[in-house]
């Protein structure tokens, strides 16, 4: 698994436990319970009624990622490439065809290159941007806690200066997961608490600056241009996280490839994965984004973060 820092996890920890591993999987599992009962059910159902994968079969797988918001563009692209595969050499039963979507899902979902612009001099500079209610201020806080556990120092920026309560809600994270926060009024200017922040990081050698950004709709030129006056003070700018709730499915992706081109986003975190049977969106995302899935929200709680892991998901859904 490649890890936040672009180093391949078993390099970076290797006292990574089995326990740990275990317990990693079995919380990705939990996460994706509703869609893996909507869309596994059905394609268990498929495998286990198949013998020969002909057209009525792919109908059926066809259907089945539809439902899990794996969107109509990628389906029709996994089919074609299923279809070919079984014109050219017969795909041997359902069995074999469970196999071979789950190689297709995993292909789709590493394909987007990740970039892991690490700065020669500390700190890195992270934005967490997305819309109103996604689970940014929340993503942020727990990103402040996994990143300590990672041994990394970190500073929450506040520069949510627009919706009432964000600061305090941020402020709270941050005595949860003890970690500083800069922060300024309501109201005020958030390219300057960012200065401010990196400011602060770099004469402290702060490993990480997490900047939890004001939500923002795409179409909002005033809030757009907000983002790019921050991104212009960051002048290290390392990563621009999209804060995507996996509930809206493909509402939510249709928000995100809008966002994304005026955003300059590097990655995504899908929350509330854990409360939603539309985590095929997770594909989606992968495909038509062209962007990587960096972490998933599962719960709101502190520890309720997961560094996506593609093979791991791709059991988890159709284990
Ligand atoms: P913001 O407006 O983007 O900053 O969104 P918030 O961080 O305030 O989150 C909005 C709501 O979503 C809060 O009630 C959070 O507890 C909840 N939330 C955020 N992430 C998750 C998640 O991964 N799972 C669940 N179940 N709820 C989440």
């Amino acid at each position: 698994m490649i890890s936040f820092f672009g180093k391949k996890n078993n390099e970076a920890k290797p006292a990574a436990e089995p326990e740990e591993k275990q317990g990693f999987f079995s919380r990705m599992r939990d996460a994706v319970t509703r869609t893996r009962e909507s869309f596994s059910t059905r394609i268990n159902d498929l495998v286990a009624m198949t013998r020969e994968v002909d057209e009525a079969a792919l109908e059926d797988l066809e259907a089945a990622l539809l439902t899990s918001d794996i969107g109509v563009q990628t389906t029709t692209e996994i089919l074609d490439a299923l279809r070919e595969r079984a014109k050219r050499q017969a795909i041997d039963g359902g069995a074999e065809l469970k196999q071979l979507l789950k190689e297709q899902l995993l292909v789709i979902l590493e394909a987007p290159a990740t970039q892991h612009a690490m700065p020669a001099e500390p700190p890195r500079v992270t934005f967490l941007v997305g819309v109103n209610g996604t689970g940014k201020t929340t993503t942020s806080g727990k990103l402040a806690a996994w990143l300590r556990d990672q041994n990394r120092s970190v500073l929450l920026c506040a520069a949510d200066t627009f919706r009432a309560a964000a600061i305090e809600q941020l402020e709270v994270w941050a005595a949860r997961s003890g970690v500083e926060m800069i922060k300024t009024r309501q109201g005020g200017d958030p390219a300057a608490v960012l200065y401010d922040a990196t400011s602060a990081a770099k004469a402290r050698k702060v490993d990480e600056v997490l900047v939890d950004t004001a939500g923002r709709l795409h179409t909002k030129s005033g809030l757009m241009d907000e983002l790019e006056k921050m991104r212009r003070t960051a002048a290290k700018l390392h990563e621009v996280l999209l804060v995507l709730d996996a509930t809206t499915g493909q509402n939510g992706l249709q928000q995100a490839r809008q966002f994304t081109q005026a955003a300059g986003v590097t990655g995504i975190v899908l929350t509330k994965l854990d409360g939603t049977a539309k985590g095929g969106i997770a594909v989606a995302i992968a495909r038509e984004l062209k962007l990587p899935v960096r972490f998933v929200g599962v719960g709101e709680q502190m520890g309720d973060l997961l560094e996506f892991d593609p093979a791991a998901f791709v059991d988890a859904l159709l284990g």
